[in-house]
C-alpha cells in the first residue's frame, strides 16, 4: 500500500492509564482501476499515562493493552501525533529500534527506508554509543515530531496503536489495511467493491470440437472460472489445456484446437530406405513407415513402426548393418591388416594378409566381406619357407628338430658321425627364412690313423673301407721272401685312429751257425745277419785238403742252408791204377790216393817201366812225374816179302812183345817159310821171315773150296777187292780158321782187331 499517496482523516483516542478508544474518521480515497478505498474502521493512538517505561516496558504495555508500539506510517501522520499528544519533558518510545545495526519497525520486521527517515537534526547521534532505540520529539520547541535515538532504558512514555481490520472485513476478497483510525480493503484481483463483494465477469466459452470441463468457484465464467479442454487420443491440443478467467476479465488463453498428434519426422537409416503411409499427416499418429536396406546391408531393428498416440513411434529406430562376415584372424605366423568401410568384418571390408618373416602365404592375399556374408576366397595360411631335405650324411645320421613343419624355416638339423667317423663341417644347420641352409653339408670322414709304409724287406697290402689309412682300414703286412714277420700281421684303424697293435718289422730268417769244417775254414759275407737269409758261407781247406761238399752255401728263406756241411778231405788224385801189363804198391797217409799217398810200379815179363817207377800224392792233388805205363818190349819191324803180303796183330803195339804176323803169297806164288812169326819178351821174332814164288791156278781151287757160309760173313764187311784178296788167301784152308777163329788175346769172335785191320791196310 501506498501511504505515502493516502489521505484521510485520523482520529485519535487519548487514554490515561491503559489507553481509551476515541472517535475515528473514515477515509475513502481511489487508489487504481475499479479498487476503493473505503473507511470502515478505525485506526487509534494510545499513549501510558502516567507510566514512564524502558523501551522494551514500552513495547510490552503496547502489546498487552493496544496492539504494539506505533510505525510511522507518512508525514500526516506524525503532524497528526505532533499536534495531539500532549508535551512531555521525556518524549515518546516509537516502535522503532537498532536491530543488528539496522533501525528496523519492530511491528512489521521491516528496515526503515530512506525516505521515510524523519530523524532530527544531527541525528541519529548515537551518543554514548548504545543509543538503540528511538523516540519522537512531540511538542518540542525544536525539531518538533523528529526523531532521535536514545538508550533503550531510558524511560519514556510508551506511544501505542490499536488495528482496527478485522478477519470477517473486506469480504475475505480483499486485504484489510489500516488507517489512522479506520481500515479500507484492498480487494484481490477479480474482485471489486468497497467489501470487495463483487467478481469480475468473462466471456462465455463455447469451443467447437473440442470438449470442455468447466469449474465456476463464484459465478459461472467469472473470475476463476476455469476451463479444461481434452482431445481425443491420438490427437494433441494446440493450446492451453485450461482456461482462466482472469482478474482482467479476459481468459488467460485462446480455446485450443485438436490437431493429429506428430511424431519425429522419421528418416530412412543408412544405407536404407523409408516408406511410409500417412492416415492424418505426414509423421503424424497412425502414420506407418517400412524400413528396408540396401544391399549388403541387413535391417535391425522393426521393419516397420507406427506412429502412436502418444506421439512416439513404436518400436525403436532401425538401423541398417553391413552384412557380417565371420570375423577373421591373423594366419599363425602371419597378420591381418582390415580396412572396414562400415563396420568390423562386414560387408564391404578388406582383409589383407601378410606373413612373419620366413614364412610364405598360401592362398589370397586379401579376402573381401560380400554381400551375403561370405568372405571372397578361402583362408590364407602361413607355411614356413622350405629349405630343401636334408639328409644324413653317409656314415653319419641326422637328427632334426622342426619348429613349423618338416624341413622349413626354423628346423634345425644336428649332425653327428658313427663311430669311427668325425664330423668335417658345421654341426648344426639351420632352415633360414630364405630357405636355405646355414653352412654347407658336413661330411662324415673316417678318422684317419697314421699312414702306414710297408717296413723295410717287406710289403703292405691295405684294404680301405672308407678311406686311406682310415677308420676300418685293415692292412696286413707280410715280408720278403727270406724275412719274417716280427709283430702283428694283421691292423686294424681303430674308431680312436690309432692302429691296433705296433708296426711290425722283417726280420731275416735265421739259418744254424756254421762252423768251419774240420782242418777247414769258414768264411761268410752276411747280407742281414749273421747266419741269416742271404748270408754266405765260403768254405776252404788246409793245404792238401780238399773240400767235399759245397764250397759255399748260402742261408735259404727256409731258415736252411744250402747243400750238406763239406768236409775237408786230404786231395785225392785219380787212383792211380796199375799200369797196364804191370804191377803197382801204394801207401796212404790220409786216405786212398790222397795228399801223401806214394805208389811204386813194376811191369810184366816182356815189358818195360816207362816212367816213374814211384808217384807221390802232392797237396795239389796231383802226381808228381807222368804216368807210369809198362812198355812192351820191341821187335824190329817186319817188312812184307816180295809178291806177298804180310799181316800182323798187334797185342800191346807195332811189332812188340806178343805182335804175331802172318805172311802171304801173291796168286801164283807160294810162301816160302813160316807163315806166323811172333815177337817174344827177348824182343825177338820167333823165326826168320818167309819169302814168296811163283804158284799159278791157286786161286780158283780156294774158291771151289770154300764154303757158303764163311764168303757170306765176308762179304758183309768186305769190298769185292779185299773178297778177292780174301779168297786168295783162303786158298789155304788151314790158314784161313786160323785167322777167322776168335781167341782170347784177339778180342771178340767174328771181329777184327784194329792192329790186323791196319796192318792190313
Ligand atoms: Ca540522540
Amino acid at each position: 500500500m501506498d501511504t505515502g499517496t493516502a489521505v484521510g482523516l485520523q482520529s485519535v483516542g487519548r487514554t490515561r492509564t491503559l489507553g481509551s478508544p476515541g472517535t475515528y474518521l473514515g477515509i475513502a480515497a481511489i487508489t487504481w482501476g475499479m479498487v476503493l478505498w473505503v473507511q470502515v474502521g478505525a485506526w487509534t493512538y494510545h499513549y501510558s499515562d502516567p507510566g514512564d517505561y524502558t523501551w522494551e516496558q514500552a513495547r510490552n504495555f503496547c502489546q498487552t493493552f493496544f496492539t504494539d508500539l506505533v510505525a510511522i506510517q507518512n508525514q500526516q501522520e506524525i503532524e497528526y501525533l505532533n499536534k495531539s499528544l500532549p508535551f512531555h519533558g521525556r518524549y515518546y518510545w516509537i516502535g522503532l529500534r537498532k536491530l543488528g545495526g539496522i533501525w528496523t519497525w519492530v511491528g512489521t520486521g521491516r528496515a526503515l527506508s530512506k525516505e521515510a527517515e524523519n530523524w532530527a537534526l544531527g541525528e541519529p547521534n548515537n551518543r554514548r554509543s548504545n543509543q538503540d532505540c528511538v523516540e519522537i520529539y512531540i511538542q518540542r520547541p525544536q525539531q518538533a515530531g523528529k526523531w532521535n535515538d536514545e538508550p533503550c532504558n531510558r524511560k519514556k512514555k510508551a506511544l501505542c496503536y490499536r488495528a482496527s481490520c478485522q478477519p470477517f472485513l473486506c469480504s475475505q476478497h480483499g486485504e484489510c489495511v489500516e488507517t489512522i483510525g479506520s481500515y479500507r480493503c484492498e480487494c484481490y484481483p477479480g474482485f471489486y467493491g468497497p467489501e470487495c463483494t463483487d467478481v469480475v465477469q468473462c466471456a462465455k466459452l463455447e469451443p467447437k470440437g473440442v470438449p470442455m470441463n468447466c469449474s465456476h468457484p463464484y459465478r459461472d465464467f467469472s473470475y476463476n472460472s476455469t476451463c479444461e479442454f481434452r482431445c481425443p487420443e491420438g490427437f494433441e491440443r494446440r493450446g492451453a489445456g485450461v482456461l482462466r478467467c482472469l482478474p482482467s476479465q479476459e481468459w488467460s488463453a485462446n480455446i485450443p484446437t485438436c490437431a493429429a498428434v506428430t511424431c519425429p519426422v522419421l528418416s530412412a537409416p543408412e544405407k536404407g530406405e523409408l516408406n511410409c503411409s500417412h492416415l492424418q499427416g505426414n509423421f503424424t499418429f497412425g502414420s506407418t513407415c517400412a524400413f528396408s536396406c540396401q544391399k549388403g546391408f541387413v535391417l535391425m531393428g522393426p521393419e516397420s513402426r507406427e506412429c502412436t498416440a502418444t506421439g512416439t513411434w513404436t518400436g525403436d529406430a532401425p538401423r541398417c548393418e553391413a552384412i557380417a562376415c565371420p570375423v577373421l584372424s591373423a594366419p599363425e605366423k602371419g597378420e591381418l591388416n582390415c580396412s572396414h568401410l562400415h563396420g568390423n568384418f562386414t560387408f564391404g571390408s578388406r582383409c589383407a594378409f601378410s606373413c612373419q618373416k620366413g614364412f610364405v602365404l598360401m592362398g589370397p592375399e586379401s579376402r573381401e566381406c560380400t554381400a551375403t556374408g561370405i568372405w571372397t576366397g578361402d583362408a590364407p595360411r602361413c607355411e614356413a619357407i622350405a629349405c630343401p631335405v636334408l639328409s644324413a650324411p653317409e656314415k653319419g645320421e641326422l637328427n632334426c628338430s622342426h619348429l613349423h613343419g618338416n624341413f622349413t624355416y626354423g628346423s634345425r638339423c644336428a649332425f653327428s658321425c658313427q663311430k669311427g667317423f668325425v664330423l668335417m663341417g658345421p654341426e648344426s644347420r639351420e632352415c633360414t627364412a630364405t630357405g636355405t641352409w646355414t653352412g654347407d653339408a658336413p661330411r662324415c670322414e673316417a678318422i684317419a690313423c697314421p699312414v702306414l709304409s710297408a717296413p723295410e724287406k717287406g710289403e703292405l697290402n691295405c684294404s680301405h673301407l672308407h678311406g686311406n689309412f682310415t677308420y676300418g682300414s685293415r692292412c696286413a703286412f707280410s715280408c720278403q721272401t727270406g724275412f719274417a714277420l716280427v709283430g702283428l700281421q694283421s691292423h686294424e684303424c681303430t674308431a680312436l685312429g690309432t692302429w691296433t697293435g705296433d708296426t711290425p718289422h722283417c726280420e731275416a730268417i735265421t739259418c744254424p751257425v756254421l762252423r768251419a769244417p774240420e782242418k777247414g775254414e769258414l768264411n761268410c759275407s752276411h747280407l742281414h745277419g749273421d747266419f741269416t737269409f742271404g748270408s754266405t758261407c765260403a768254405f776252404s781247406c788246409q793245404t792238401g785238403f780238399v773240400l767235399m761238399g759245397s764250397d759255399s752255401r748260402k742261408c735259404t728263406a727256409t731258415g736252411t742252408w744250402t747243400g750238406d756241411a763239406p768236409r775237408c778231405e786230404a786231395i785225392k788224385c785219380s787212383a792211380l791204377s796199375t799200369p797196364k801189363m804191370g804191377q803197382s804198391a801204394c801207401s796212404h797217409l790220409h786216405g786212398d790216393f790222397t795228399f801223401g799217398s806214394t805208389c811204386a810200379f813194376s811191369c810184366q815179363a816182356g815189358f818195360v817201366l816207362m816212367g816213374p817207377e814211384s808217384r807221390d800224392c802232392t797237396a795239389l792233388g796231383t802226381w808228381t812225374g807222368d804216368p807210369t805205363h809198362c812198355k812192351a818190349i820191341s821187335c824190329p819191324v817186319l817188312s812184307p816179302p816180295s809178291r806177298g803180303q804180310l799181316s800182323c796183330s798187334h797185342v800191346h803195339g807195332n811189332f812188340t812183345y806178343n805182335s804175331t804176323c802172318i805172311f802171304s803169297c801173291e796168286e801164283g806164288f807160294v810162301r816160302m817159310g813160316a807163315e806166323m812169326l811172333r815177337c817174344e819178351a827177348t824182343g825177338n821174332w820167333t823165326r826168320d821171315s818167309p819169302v814168296c814164288a811163283e804158284d799159278g791156278a791157286f786161286l780158283k781151287q780156294v774158291l771151289a773150296y770154300s764154303s757158303g757160309s764163311a764168303l757170306a760173313v765176308a762179304g758183309l764187311v768186305l769190298s769185292g777187292g779185299l773178297i778177292a784178296f780174301l779168297a786168295k788167301r783162303l786158298s789155304d784152308r788151314e790158314e784161313k780158321r786160323k785167322l777167322l777163329k776168335p781167341t782170347s788175346d784177339l778180342g771178340a769172335p767174328g771181329t777184327f782187331t784194329n792192329s790186323a785191320y791196319d796192318a792190313n791196310l
